[in-house]
């Protein structure tokens, strides 16, 4: 996945923001065809949303329905949609648990951002294949 380096520092920026708990937002940009015939997302905008889950924010995260659609109907108006989301982890691995394997769509990205001690520690992509598989993809931060 590809992500400009200022959306990138946003996020760093909403996680730690809101450490001790889980941050949360969801990723706009495009589909690319890359030369395996497979898609890599590309993202342009990102969109800090509210972490709604009602209690056990500091290990899990929610993104409303409410605000979801409000994130991709922007995202259309800017010609982009809706590639993934991103979240904290906080004081733990950036490694999706069984939840954010549930979350995550097809054809969907998920950076996770580990925070540890009030600092970023590592920064892990996954993706959604249409087919069903998840696995660690690259994150390549544009200028
Ligand atoms: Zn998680």
């Amino acid at each position: 996945m590809q992500l400009l380096r200022r959306q990138f520092e946003i996020i760093q920026e909403h996680a730690l923001r809101d450490t001790p708990y889980e941050c949360c937002g969801l990723l706009a940009g495009i589909k690319h065809p890359n030369h395996k015939g497979e898609y890599e997302n590309v993202v342009y905008e990102v969109a800090p949303c509210v972490n709604v889950l009602y209690s056990g924010k500091e290990h899990g995260f929610e993104i409303s329905f409410s605000e979801y659609i409000d994130v991709e109907r922007e995202a259309k108006s800017l010609g982009y949609e809706i590639v993934g989301s991103y979240h904290s982890h906080i004081d733990s691995e950036a490694i999706p648990s069984n939840n954010d394997i549930g979350f995550a769509r097809p054809g969907h990205s998920m950076i996770i951002i580990s925070i540890q001690n009030m600092q970023p520690t590592a920064v892990t992509s996954w993706y959604r294949r249409e087919s069903g598989g998840f696995h660690q993809e690259t994150i390549q931060v544009m200028e």
